[in-house]
């Protein structure tokens, strides 16, 4: 019997064969995997796990696909979407334990309901919690790891395990989670500070309206495409470098925002990285600086 067929036969989740990864991802980028699988809760997660790891299947988990740029060819193995079987969310006072599944958005509007502070600044990232620990996202000042207490996650060995914040490191966009590729974020805990819903109302606002002013949003993307170097903006040193509006294929620099790859109809991977490789190139002539992606480019190296 076929993994695939294995597969399909112990779990309960939806499950797709040659499913289009352009469908998952907010670039609209992505050829087909073999196997798209959405747990339906935690036991079923494990499962899924267990077996792919034991037969040596390739396997990766996404959220929402918003930082994330598969290859045109997609992916050979299994693709694990956590979303709606791992929504659970609970609240006890300032405490929150969030699934990793939940949606950034959301979760910030609730939190403004309840008088929480200390992650309002994150709206508008169109994550979910267990991609945004990953990726320790953050936006005006505040980042995802700021108020959390604590991951739980499914270990090397397929174990749960719950991780204190002190025993991970989190740098900007980085967190210790990207060094251990077996690991899946299951769910975390957060302790938000106690402020009045109408503040937090404001600052909301005020960040929606920054956004608008600065980020493009008539095509699809993935967010910022490179990390800002060390003291500067990589947004800045594209820009001076006059690649705003450069195009390659279907994926074109914005006019909004330099670090904004977008794409503008049919774009494929290639017309992405031809392009983030020029960019790359002519900062590093201009500027002696190199330009890091944020996006996670998969298969790496492409
Ligand atoms: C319009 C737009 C604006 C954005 N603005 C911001 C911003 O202001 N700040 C910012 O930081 N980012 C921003 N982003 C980027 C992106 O939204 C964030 O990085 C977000 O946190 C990614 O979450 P996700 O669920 O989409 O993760 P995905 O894109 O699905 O995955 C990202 C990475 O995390 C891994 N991963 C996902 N879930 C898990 C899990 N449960 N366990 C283990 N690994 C996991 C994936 O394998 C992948 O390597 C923006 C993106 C867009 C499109």
């Amino acid at each position: 019997m076929s993994w695939k067929n294995e597969l399909a036969g112990r779990v309960r989740g939806r499950f797709r064969e040659d499913e289009l990864l352009s469908r998952h991802t907010t670039f609209r980028i992505g050829g087909p995997c073999d196997v798209f699988f959405e747990p339906k809760d935690v036991d079923d997660l494990v499962e899924a796990v267990n077996f792919l790891r034991n037969g040596r299947v390739p396997h990766i988990f996404v959220g929402q696909g918003s930082n994330l740029l598969f290859a045109d060819s997609g992916y050979r193995g299994c693709v694990i979407r956590l979303g709606t079987g791992l929504r659970k969310s609970k609240l006890k006072g300032v405490r929150v334990e969030v699934g990793a599944g939940v949606l950034l958005h959301p979760l910030i509007r609730a939190l403004v309901e309840k008088e929480m502070g200390g992650m309002e600044s994150l709206v508008g990232i169109p994550g979910t919690i267990g991609g945004a620990i990953y990726m320790n996202a953050g936006a005006w000042g505040q980042s995802v790891s700021d108020k959390l207490h604590w991951v739980e996650v499914i270990d090397g060995s397929g174990e749960i395990r719950r991780v204190q914040k002190e025993n991970i490191i989190f740098k900007y966009r980085w967190s210790l989670f990207q060094d251990l590729t077996e690991w899946v974020i299951i769910s975390a805990g957060f302790e938000f500070d106690h402020a009045p819903a109408s503040l937090l109302k404001d600052r909301i606002e005020e960040v929606n309206r920054k956004r608008k002013g600065v980020q493009p949003s008539d095509y699809p993307g993935a967010g910022s495409f490179f990390k800002n170097p060390k003291g500067n903006s990589a947004g800045a040193l594209i820009d001076r470098a006059g690649l705003k509006g450069e195009r390659v294929g279907g994926a074109v620099v914005s006019d909004i925002h330099a670090n904004f790859i977008v794409n503008c109809g049919g774009a494929t991977c290639s017309d992405v990285l031809t392009l983030s490789e020029k960019i790359q190139k002519e900062v590093m002539k201009k500027f002696r600086i190199r330009l890091e992606p944020e996006v996670r480019i998969i298969p790496p190296g492409k």
